[in-house]
């Protein structure tokens, strides 16, 4: 199997590359703040638990996120593989993605990092807020609290997946076509 954790700050463009690297690789996409979204919409009493968090910019919590995710894995038992967009996003959750992955018999593959300046990303996220319709990118002191809970609590993982040898950082500033590619050599190269 191909597992990847797409990693990188809010706006550093996890989401559009995703898009390119499931149809590329016929790969299952997992977007823990997708699934947290269609959660809002349809009125769940976790949605709406998980807003009020989001809606601070704040992460919602570890069991949460990691239910949603085992769920996932288990209704997709015949996949090729999976990419991971905003998951895992604590310590505790990258524990528990590596264990639910070895009960499969499977692992990350590797964890490919988009790498943007804090500034690149707050210009971004208030462009997307334009449009996107999401309360969490209109407001800049939210996005400024997305990006201080990442640099203390997702940033570690860096070093986590480092640690096994699978930490792969890419450029992530450019046009996205040029990251596409230079993402698609790193994974040609696993
Ligand atoms: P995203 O769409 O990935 O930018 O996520 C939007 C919001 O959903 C985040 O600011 C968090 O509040 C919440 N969220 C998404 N994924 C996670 C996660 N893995 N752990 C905790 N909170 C998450």
């Amino acid at each position: 199997m191909l597992n990847l954790v797409l990693f990188g700050p809010p706006g550093a463009g996890k989401g559009t590359q995703s898009a390119f690297l499931v149809q590329e690789y016929s790969l299952i996409h997992l977007s823990t703040g997708d699934l947290l979204r269609a959660e809002i919409a349809a009125g769940t009493p976790l949605g709406m638990e998980a807003k009020q968090l989001m809606d601070q910019g704040l992460l919602v919590p570890d069991s949460v996120v990691i239910g949603m995710i085992r769920n996932k894995l288990e209704q997709n038992t015949q996949a090729k593989g999976f990419i991971f967009d905003g998951f895992p996003r604590t310590v505790e959750q990258a524990n528990a993605l590596d264990a639910l992955l070895s009960e499969k018999q499977t692992a990350i593959s590797a964890m490919l990092a988009l790498v943007v300046s804090e500034e690149e990303l707050v210009k971004r996220l208030l462009n997307r807020g334009k449009d996107s319709g999401r309360s969490d990118d209109q407001d800049e002191s939210i996005i400024r609290k997305r990006i201080t809970e990442y640099n203390q609590k997702t940033a570690p993982l860096a070093e986590f997946y480092a640690n096994q040898g699978k930490y792969i950082p890419i450029e992530g500033i450019g046009a996205i076509s040029e990251i596409t590619s230079a993402l698609k050599t790193a994974i040609s190269k696993l």
